[in-house]
């Protein structure tokens, strides 16, 4: 990777491969998808220079923060779907589901004792990036990770970016050159030697293939020591759930987007970021089909620079140059933060003038102050944030407009902000799908904060944005909304 994706890059341990060992070593841990996935292309190019054959590892333990039937059932189907590619392309791919806490200790270490190299995915948050941290010091082979998460490569910022406006700009200086060296559709098909690799007995003993729990999921997963209160969902871990999802949302939310996207009641917006989180899709391959559907005569020298604002950067279809916002910049910007800050999920890393204002109003009175328990039981005396509230906990999701509501309604209910914190990133990663993401970090900060600026002061809030339920309810579509998910939970007062 000699261009700008040389930025995506992380020799972690420092170490250089060598022809020793018998394979190339994959660890599949969050780009669980085998199209557009850079990490996987460098693995495949570092065993064609080798000449060696490359082995997949895709796993799942059981002991993650957070685990429950909902997460364990939706990676289990994505995992699936992944064994059944593997084969069919005869791939060398061994996935592992733990049964049983610490069953799957020393699995990659034994993998790792034949592997020239071991690459991997970079990514700043969540276990993987404690992995990244811990397994890069522990192994002899060199230990790459390889940023296969957005357009703009990690090693590109040289801090964290304070403001969206901020990382706008870095986007937009950088997008052509980044977005012109996309990763390849099917790296595996680069692929030179192919010679099959038999892992021991002894090892597959100890470590069966995922086959048998992956076709009786619900069973396996009902014997595991995870949170079986949290439901599975209806909704598919499956790359082919994700295409569908991104072809629906082209032919039928992507030019309402700017209009609509607000409105609980049009399910306007693509609904991508459980499958975006899991890496069943790239972000890579939404901007491209995006920029498909931008208006005849456009093409990329229509883009033109324009120091970190909105609009008058892509100069196409606004619902498009909007979506386009929220997918490369706003989800990116969390990416990058996360990235040069491993104090991410603390509040302390916070702007200066929020957690200024904020300590000065931590102490205001409160007019009504709930439990986690009741937050979590939707019973508070707000009909709109009992709604979105019940969709978390039911479909594993908050439309996007309520999710800001609901998280800015959670520091005016609970004792002081870092309680508030705390309750939001328990409720936001133990029930949405699409949590334990950078981006579940970048919207609940954002309520205090982070990538904003100071407002008008006011008591609780002090001067970060203030938001109600009675300007959300008169600004946007929810009566169908409210219906759906609303009104059976509420308090009376
Ligand atoms: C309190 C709070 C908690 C949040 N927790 C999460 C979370 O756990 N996981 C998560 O992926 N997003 C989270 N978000 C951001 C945002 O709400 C979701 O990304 C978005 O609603 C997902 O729906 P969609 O895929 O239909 O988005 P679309 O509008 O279709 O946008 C496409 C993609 O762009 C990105 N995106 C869109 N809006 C934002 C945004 N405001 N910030 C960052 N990225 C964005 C997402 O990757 C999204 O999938 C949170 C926001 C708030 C305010």
């Amino acid at each position: 990777m000699q261009n700008v994706n040389s930025n995506r890059v992380f020799k972690r341990n420092k170490k250089e491969p060598n022809t020793e060992g018998e394979y190339v070593l994959y660890w599949m841990q969050i780009n669980r998808r085998f199209q557009y996935n850079y990490a996987l292309e460098y693995a495949v190019g570092w065993a064609n220079k080798l000449n060696k054959p490359l082995l997949i590892y895709e796993g799942l333990n059981c002991e993650y923060p957070w685990a429950s039937d909902r997460v364990h059932h939706f990676m289990m189907q994505g995992m699936q779907e992944n064994l059944e590619i593997a084969r069919k392309k005869q791939l060398n791919y061994h996935s592992y589901l733990e049964d049983a806490k610490g069953a799957g200790k020393g699995l990659l270490y034994q993998l790792v004792e034949n592997a020239s190299c071991l690459i991997t995915d970079e990514y700043p948050v969540f276990i993987m990036r404690e992995h990244n941290e811990r397994v890069s010091q522990k192994v002899d082979i060199p230990y790459i990770t390889v940023d296969s998460n957005g357009i703009i490569p990690l090693g590109l910022t040289e801090k964290d970016p304070y403001s969206a406006y901020f990382f706008r700009k870095i986007m937009q200086k950088n997008f052509l050159e980044c977005y012109t060296h996309p990763p390849k559709k099917d790296p595996l098909r680069d692929l030179e030697n192919n010679n099959s690799i038999q892992l021991t007995e002894d090892f597959l003993k100890k470590y069966p293939s995922a086959e048998k729990p992956l076709k009786n999921k619900k069973s396996f997963i009902s014997n595991l020591p995870i949170r079986h209160d949290i439901s599975v969902l209806e909704i598919q871990g499956t790359r082919q759930s994700a295409l569908g999802k991104l072809g629906q949302f082209i032919n039928y939310g992507l030019l309402d987007y700017d209009e609509k996207r607000n409105d609980p009641d049009e399910n306007k917006t693509s609904g991508l970021s459980p499958w975006l989180h899991f890496g069943k899709i790239s972000e890579y391959e939404i901007v491209n089909a995006v920029l498909d559907h931008q208006p005849k005569g456009w093409d990329l020298d229509s883009i033109s620079y324009n120091n970190g604002s909105t609009g008058g950067f892509f100069n196409g279809d606004p619902n498009i140059d909007g979506f386009l916002d929220e997918v490369i910049t706003w989800r990116e910007v969390g990416f990058h933060f996360a990235h040069h800050r491993p104090d991410y999920a603390e509040f302390e890393s916070l702007p200066d003038w929020a957690l200024e204002t904020l300590k000065k109003h931590a102490s205001d009175p409160r007019d009504y102050v709930y439990s986690f328990e009741e937050l979590e039981q939707s019973k508070t005396h707000d009909e709109i944030w009992n709604a979105a509230q019940t969709q978390l906990r039911e479909e594993g999701i908050i439309h996007n407009y309520l999710r800001m509501l609901w998280g800015k309604k959670v520091m005016q209910w609970t004792p002081d902000p870092r309680t508030a914190l705390d309750y939001l990133i328990e409720l936001n990663n133990l029930y949405a799908i699409d949590g334990r993401d950078p981006n579940s970090y970048s919207g609940i900060f954002w309520c205090f904060g982070r990538f904003d600026r100071a407002w008008q002061e006011r008591p609780i809030f002090g001067k970060t944005r203030y938001m109600t339920s009675d300007s959300t309810r008169k600004k946007v579509k929810l009566k169908q909304y409210l219906k759906k998910y609303g009104n059976q939970q509420t308090l009376d007062v």
